[in-house]
């Protein structure tokens, strides 16, 4: 999932449950990717079922709120920002 800042104004990027905080300069693009914690690709959901994110929005900051095992934030070319993957499905296959 992608967030971009198009306003004027720096904006603080919040992603729960890790309260990782990551300040978006104006313009920019974030991308967010979560790995479902389930072998067969179903998400547990916040208000409902199959949500990877939910996404809450005030003036100056967003929050995502992952529903998988693992966050990883990247910029639009692919350059990593921040993450919390030690327990990433995809990092870690299951034997
Ligand atoms: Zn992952």
């Amino acid at each position: 999932m992608s967030i971009g800042n198009s306003g004027e104004e720096p904006l603080e990027l919040a992603v729960e449950p890790w309260a990782q905080l990551h300040r978006m300069p104006p313009k920019q693009t974030c991308v967010v990717v979560t790995h479902s914690p389930a072998g067969d690709g179903t998400w547990s959901g916040t208000v409902s079922r199959d949500e990877p994110f939910q996404v809450d929005h005030r003036p100056d900051a967003v929050t995502v709120w992952v529903n998988g095992n693992c966050f990883h934030l990247s910029d639009t070319d692919g350059n990593a920002i921040d993450a919390a993957d030690w327990d990433c499905p995809a990092r870690n296959p299951a034997p």
